[in-house]
């Protein structure tokens, strides 16, 4: 039998040990959409087998993870054969319990385990402003601001054609709905600068506009505390296409 001193060892030496496997890839499009159902499903279908051995296997799915490749899929997997007391039950527990009990808030789609969400349930929010995000992730980095106290709503994903992301896929209808209700004065859309972040956000001004609502995109430019030598030409660009008076 292979006790946990055996697993610490070969950690630290080399992992070649291991049965090699290629790194699934057929892991959904960044711009993907979680449909009408639990993002859960978006990880579905893997087109390489399990292997069969237990440690192997293990690196195996923790590969699947985003930005986790083969080396720090195994020394994650030997992290948890040698860590003491009941860390790998709970970590488990706490995956399957995460898996049961999130869902999409039927509101703002972002992830939560009661109905409506946290968000869109707090009568101290300011419910006329509705700050509109690509994924669940970017809400965090908005209420961290701490400039933004309205409310939210996850599109998950952005239009993109080549990867069969289309209005369809996206959360849009639900946007609209919300905003069709008039209570809504601004949109705020905290869209990412790319060339489906861009396409997206014209796309939905197109919509929003004619319904007499204020649409706004956040300002691209000058990292606080950049400096212009090292800033790349597209945003230096934008910056300069989206200055501000000077008052
Ligand atoms: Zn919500």
């Amino acid at each position: 039998m292979q006790s946990s001193t055996d697993f610490t060892e070969r950690s630290s030496q080399d992992t070649s040990g291991l049965p090699r496997f290629p790194k699934p890839t057929s892991t959904p499009a960044a711009g993907a959409t979680v449909g009408g159902t639990p993002a859960h499903s978006m990880t579905s279908s893997f087109a390489t087998p399990a292997p069969r051995d237990s440690l192997a296997r293990l690196v195996f799915e923790l590969s699947k993870l985003p930005g986790i490749g083969e080396k720090s899929a195994t020394r994650l997997a030997y992290f948890i054969l040698k860590t003491e007391g009941s860390y790998a039950q709970d970590l488990a527990q706490a995956i399957l319990a995460a898996r049961d009990k999130i869902h999409l808030c039927s509101q703002c789609f972002a992830f939560t385990d009661v109905e409506p969400c946290a968000n869109c349930s707090d009568p101290a929010r300011e419910s006329r402003t509705i700050c509109v995000v690509e994924r669940p992730s970017d809400l965090l980095p908005v209420e961290r601001s701490g400039t933004f106290r309205g409310r939210y709503h996850v599109l998950h994903g952005v239009l993109s054609p080549l990867d069969g992301v289309g209005p369809d896929e996206l959360k849009i209808s639900g946007l609209l709905a919300r905003l069709n209700t008039g209570a809504i004065e601004e949109v705020i859309l905290a869209i990412n600068p790319s060339v489906e972040g861009d396409a997206t956000a014209m796309y939905l001004s197109r919509l929003i506009r004619p319904l007499g609502i204020r649409v706004s995109r956040l300002a691209h430019g000058i990292p606080v505390g950049g400096q212009l030598e090292f800033t790349d030409r597209q945003t230096l660009a934008r910056a300069i296409e989206n200055r501000m008076e000077v008052r």
